[in-house]
């Protein structure tokens, strides 16, 4: 196949726009419970896929679409919630770094550390990230939000109490938003050696309200921003 740029997201709402937006003629391959979108985006040969919630269906996803498409940066976009002070809803998230913030193989490994891979924390392409924030910023432009750039926090758990987000926030001071699929995409394109990006629009806070903020948000904006900040960059 062609030589593309892997577009993911984990919910439906978070990409719909973007298949939509796809030129007539794309080609749709269902492999594993899993629809990939092979076809041109804005000018430039993209593959769209949905991997679904948690770390396991990202990496699988992830995996299988290094393996059998062309791909030459994978940028994954979607929700996730706000856990630092200054990430307000509708904010927008540039992932520097990402980690699992439920990987915990003590004593035998550092806490967060991936047993065998020997790292924590793994790092987002510069330049893509870069171009990303670039592109967030003018979508942003005539709206009341922000963006920010750092560490973006995973896990199998959707955090929706105060409790929990206290915790998370005490155990890594400096993690902006908390989400379900980042990190475990990022290792998969880590190991395959392709660059890669996570774009995290922040849905809610991370509390007990954050199952009515996120379903809200989710219907009403999130393949707004997603789309629009993806259109910018594709379009550039
Ligand atoms: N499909 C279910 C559950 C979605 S889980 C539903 O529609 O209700 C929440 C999704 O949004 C995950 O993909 C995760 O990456 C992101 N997310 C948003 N807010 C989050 C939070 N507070 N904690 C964890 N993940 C969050």
């Amino acid at each position: 196949s062609i030589i593309a740029i892997g577009i993911l997201a984990a919910l439906a709402d978070e990409i719909r726009d973007l298949i939509d937006a796809m030129e007539p003629g794309a080609r749709v391959h269902r492999i594993g419970m899993r629809d990939y979108h092979e076809g041109v985006l804005y000018g430039h040969e993209c593959v769209i896929a949905l991997t679904r919630v948690g770390k396991a269906a990202a990496a699988a996803t992830t995996a299988t679409l290094l393996q059998r498409f062309a791909i030459t940066r994978v940028i994954f976009t979607g929700v996730a919630g706000g856990i630092h002070a200054g990430v307000k809803v509708g904010d927008v998230v540039i992932g520097s770094e990402t980690l699992q913030h439920d990987m915990d193989a003590r004593p035998l490994f550092p806490r967060y550390e991936v047993p065998l891979l020997g790292v924590s924390r793994l790092t987002a392409d510069p330049e893509l990230s870069q171009q990303l924030e670039h592109c967030a910023l003018r979508f942003l432009a005539e709206r009341d939000s922000q963006v920010h750039r750092g560490l973006i926090a995973t896990g199998d758990q959707f955090v929706g109490n105060t409790e929990t987000g206290h915790d998370l926030r005490a155990r890594l001071p400096d993690a902006l938003c908390v989400e379900m699929e980042g990190a475990a995409v990022a290792q998969v394109c880590h190991e395959f050696g392709i660059p890669w990006a996570v774009l995290r629009t922040i849905s809610d806070h991370a509390d007990s309200h954050a199952d009515i903020d996120f379903l809200r948000f989710l219907r009403e904006v999130a393949s707004v921003y997603s789309s629009g900040i993806l259109r910018h960059y594709l379009q550039t």
